[in-house]
């Protein structure tokens, strides 16, 4: 068994801790830190980047979000999805989610299809 000491933990692991890189010549290498390491410091970046850029990345991120949402909510609306269902069902707190059975919804949806239909 192969092992190796990873440079930033100082731990002894065996060889497949550590992830493996092509280097420009074709040949694999192992890399220096631990796979554990590497996703640590993957992870601390990619929390300081979002802090950093926090407004950028939001403003960018919510017009998708809520295209997204309007288009998910009117499909679920015109198929009656069973999330959408429940969602009517629980909406006055009269019911709890887990009272909910498959025949519980497949009644509302029922009376929701035919209250369609007579519109
Ligand atoms: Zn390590």
């Amino acid at each position: 068994m192969e092992t190796k000491i990873c440079i930033k933990c100082s731990i002894e692991q065996d060889i497949s801790e550590y992830a493996k890189r092509k280097s420009h010549n074709g040949c694999f290498y192992v890399r220096n830190k631990c796979r554990l390491c590497t996703n640590n410091e993957v992870n601390i970046r990619s929390v300081l980047y979002f802090q950093k850029n926090k407004d950028i990345i939001v403003q960018r991120r919510r017009p998708y979000s809520k295209k997204y949402l309007k288009s998910y909510q009117a499909n679920a609306k015109r198929d009656l999805t069973d999330i959408y269902i429940k969602k009517l069902l629980t909406y006055n707190g009269v019911l709890l989610v887990k009272d909910l059975t498959p025949q519980l919804i497949e009644l509302k949806r029922k009376e929701l299809t035919l209250k369609r239909k007579l519109k």
